[in-house]
């Protein structure tokens, strides 16, 4: 055997590449083991394919798999797949030499890159694959036989620039990668690969569906448990003597349900592996389950929850989607396939043409990736659209669950706004038991009503307790009750909903008679006119005696018991948004708003009355004062100085006593 061994040198390229790899690209070195399990899974699927198109394949698929082995007392890991193996050429090309294209430019942009960050996410353009078994092990040997051939191959190496190679008799189809393992150590991230536990734990996080069975000896896995190592598992000696089945144990639950049809998988599988990706213990309001071929494959299963996390709303709640590469766990919180307002939907991708490596960077600007991503989001929002059309009182659960989160997609994603306003409930003085859709809204919008209504504030009771209210209340238009603070933001950047804009009922002008019986009449027109000229003087006067507080005082049509309200401007910041930004820190000039008065009510004919009779009595002047803060107060507003209004209160009181 001797004779025959070789010496070669690794390519130029090759050498490099490992060196980076060795000298720590990757943080965490525990992916080693999912590179080989996947080379070795891919060796059985090529098997078997061979097998079933070559009938002349002299090769047993009977029982396809992979066998990890601890060896205690050699310090070695090995990995050994029964599939289809290499040739000494196979070994050479694949091995020895990295025959991908464009090897050399993306060593020289490596070798650019400013940061590890930057070098990482590079190299993730690139699957390093076999190589990164030099992470943890200062020498690889490799044993191969090539279904249908009879000579063996023993490649070895130490990564650092020679490799040798051999020939070897009386090897098993298939291949076995032994690490010779470095040192464990925890500071340079070296896990301790000869425990059972350890390996247990990283086949389940990245092989756990891998779906050819990863094996290990009882014995391994027993250590696992707790009980002391037993070490007849390391007097196992060749690759060939494998032990028998009864003494090894699946770590992997190969159950990739996503691969499957849909029509062959229970639902109760499905709840199943919801609850083990999820750790919910209820089950999942809806599941998608899709998959999509041609020139980007994947799969999908993604599971909507019937409640929401705890931490819905806390600053770092990651995403619930898990990136898989055929099978392959890459990784937990795939930002770039969900957006940020569906961050409640839990599952699995798995995308057939990625490289293993491929980072969190390079999904983010990947084409395919953003394809993908555009897709799901659409059968999510299908998908609540369906429990909503279907199932209403799971619905309404479900849009308490996460109708916040939902809303926030109106402001992060404009490709989708009319998806989602479809799935918007909200309160609405139309039935106080009951919340409506906005398409309901629209079906019961009277008769040349334009715009849809809605009045946003703490909560229920403040909003439809408000003056603001009055008038629509009176004139029987309908007004949603809106108490998220996201609200207040959507509802002003969102254009319209089927036409129909978003009108808040605490903002502008309204003009309700001409909303809903077309143009007032002549005489309606005449008594108005006479009305603003009747209170010309006092409304001047309050403008200036106010003007402190507010930017205009005028007469109002949306009062009809209270004496005054506060409105904005159609484009005026709301006083809740005032408060948010803030809250922000973001400076701001004080919004000034409008001061509208009832006409018709005592407490404004009378204000009118005095001040014709002495328009320099100082009670007046605290009056105006009264009327503002107590209009604030009818919002929920905050007054600007409570001490004072408490004293001018306290004065007027004892004055009609
Ligand atoms: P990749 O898997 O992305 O092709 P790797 O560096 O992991 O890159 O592997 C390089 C090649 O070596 C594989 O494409 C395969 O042809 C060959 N190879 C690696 N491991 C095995 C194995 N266990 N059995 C057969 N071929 C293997
Ligand atoms: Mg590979």
């Amino acid at each position: 055997m001797a004779s025959s061994t070789q010496t070669l040198e690794f390519q130029a390229e090759t050498r490099q590449l490992l060196q980076l790899v060795i000298h720590s690209i990757y943080s965490n070195k525990d992916i080693f083991l999912r590179e080989l399990i996947s080379n070795g899974s891919d060796a059985l699927d090529k098997l078997r394919l061979e097998s079933l198109t070559d009938g002349g394949l002299d090769a047993d698929t009977s029982d396809l798999h992979i066998v990890l082995d601890i060896d205690q007392e050699a310090r070695t890991l090995t990995v050994r797949d029964n599939g289809i193996g290499m040739t000494r050429e196979d070994v050479v090309d694949l091995i020895g030499t990295i025959a991908k294209s464009g090897t050399a430019t993306l060593l020289a942009k490596i070798k650019e890159a400013k940061d590890a960050a930057a070098a990482q996410s590079l190299i993730g353009q690139f699957g390093v694959g076999f190589y990164s078994a030099f992470m943890v092990a200062d020498k690889v040997t490799l044993r191969t036989r090539r279904a249908g051939t009879e000579q063996g191959t023993l490649w070895e190496s130490d990564g650092e620039g020679t490799y040798t190679i051999a020939e070897a008799e009386g090897l098993p189809v298939g291949t076995s990668v032994t690490l010779h393992l470095k040192p464990a150590d925890g500071e340079d991230g070296l896990g301790d690969y000869l425990a059972g536990w350890k390996i247990r734990q990283i086949v389940k996080q990245y092989s756990d569906f891998i779906r050819w069975p990863i094996r290990m000896a009882a014995e391994s896995v027993a250590e696992s448990a707790g009980t002391d190592a037993d070490t007849e598992a390391g007097t196992e000696a060749g690759t060939e003597a494998a032990p028998g089945p009864e003494t090894l144990e699946t770590l992997n639950s190969m159950k990739a349900l996503w691969a499957r049809p849909r029509s062959e998988v229970t639902e109760a599988e499905y709840h199943e592996f919801y609850q083990q990706i999820s750790h919910d213990w209820q089950p999942p309001a809806e599941t998608v389950h899709m998959r999509a071929e041609g020139t980007f494959e994947y799969e999908a299963l993604l599971f909507i929850p019937s409640h929401a996390p705890f931490d819905l709303f806390s600053r770092d709640t990651k995403r619930g989607v898990q990136l898989y590469v055929k099978r392959v766990f890459i990784m937990d919180d795939c930002d770039a396939l969900m957006p940020n307002y569906l961050r409640f939907v839990k599952g699995v991708v798995d995308a057939h043409d990625l490289s293993l490596n491929v980072s969190r960077e390079i999904l983010q600007h990947d084409r395919q990736i953003t394809a993908v991503r555009r897709r799901l989001v659409k059968k999510v929002l299908g998908a609540l659209k369906d429990v909503k059309t279907n199932k209403a009182e799971a619905y309404t659960a479900l849009w308490e669950q996460f109708g916040r989160v939902l809303k926030e997609g109106l402001l992060e994603d404009r490709d989708n706004t009319d998806a989602l306003l479809e799935l918007v409930c909200a309160a609405s003085t139309n039935d106080p038991e009951k919340t409506t859709t906005l398409r309901e809204y629209v079906e019961r919008m009277k008769d040349g009503q334009e715009t849809i209504y809605y009045l946003s504030g703490e909560n229920r009771a403040m909003v439809e307790n408000s003056p603001h209210m009055e008038a629509f209340t009176a004139k029987g238009f309908e007004v949603l009750i809106l108490t998220d603070p996201v609200d207040e933001v959507w509802t002003d950047q969102v254009p319209a909903f089927d036409g129909h804009r978003f009108q808040s009922i605490a903002k502008g002008q309204v003009d309700l008679d001409g909303d809903a019986d077309g143009e007032g009449g002549d005489e309606a027109k005449a008594e108005k006119a006479q009305r603003e000229q009747d209170f010309a003087p006092l409304v001047s006067w309050l403008q200036t005696a106010l003007a402190d507080h507010v930017k205009q005082v005028r007469l109002s049509t949306r009062l009809t018991t209270s004496a005054a309200c506060l409105v904005g401007d159609a484009h005026d910041l709301t006083p809740t948004l005032e408060k948010m930004y803030r809250a922000m820190g973001q400076e701001l000039p004080a919004v000034k708003r409008i001061l509208e008065l009832n006409p018709t009510h005592p407490l404004v004919t009378a204000l009118r009355k005095a001040h014709e009779t002495n328009a320099d009595d100082p009670a007046l002047a605290d009056t105006a004062e009264l009327v503002h803060g107590s209009a604030l107060l009818a919002e929920g507003g905050d007054l600007p100085d409570p001490a004072r209004f408490t004293r001018l209160l306290t004065e007027r009181l004892t004055h009609t006593l």
